[in-house]
């Protein structure tokens, strides 16, 4: 910004301090006057979208947590960004509010502090104990009921049929395995018997 705005009208003045200034004069002095009030009106503009981008910055940074209520709420986008590919979770929302994980699986988080957001993350994607089965078929007249491929502890079903699969010595390549689908030669993975039962015993 200008250190001294309105020149114009500055010298306008100290040329004969205390005298009134005619029409004639000021209007003499319009144009560098309206010249100095649009660069002032700039100057301003710019300084409060820097005040504005300034406290868009500051703000998550002075409110506290809203789940603990004790630490300050932070930018976390970078932090789920480290903690997404630690875990090999993609993060497709620009914004970081959702985690959208390798098998599908969405996790929506809220403005929160990293320890919570950390703690949320790590409770979304803690591993479970599955159990493995691939249906039955028929081919040929020949006919084979479903089998239980075993058991093994794993982030979602998709991780514990690849690990279940590669351990029992299958081909877990595509489209042998098929792990969108969940199928391995066309034969569908269940996580239980009964449904591994249901088409072909
Ligand atoms: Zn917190």
């Amino acid at each position: 910004m200008s250190d001294k705005p309105f020149p114009g009208l500055r010298s306008l003045i100290s040329e004969s301090p205390g005298k009134p200034i005619t029409f004639r004069e000021l209007t003499a002095g319009t144009r560098e006057l309206t010249e100095a009030m649009n660069q002032f009106v700039a100057d301003m503009n710019a300084a409060t979208n820097t005040m504005l981008e300034i406290g868009q910055i500051l703000k998550p940074h002075h409110q506290l947590c809203p789940v603990c209520g004790e630490n300050p709420l932070k930018d976390t986008l970078e932090f789920r960004r480290s903690i997404a590919a630690q875990i090999k979770a993609e993060l497709i929302n620009p914004g970081g509010r959702e985690l959208h994980f390798i098998d599908g699986r969405r996790l929506q988080l809220a403005d929160m502090c990293n320890a919570c957001d950390e703690a949320k993350i790590r409770a979304f994607m803690s591993t479970k104990l599955w159990d493995v089965w691939i249906e039955g078929f028929v081919v040929n007249g020949s006919r084979e009921p479903a089998k239980y491929l075993g058991q093994t502890e794993a982030l979602s079903f998709r991780d514990a049929a690849e690990h279940v699969l590669q351990r029992c010595g299958f081909i877990i390549n595509p489209p042998i395995f098929d792990r969108q689908r969940l199928t391995y030669y066309g034969c569908r993975l269940f996580d239980n018997e009964a449904d591994a039962r249901a088409s072909f015993g």
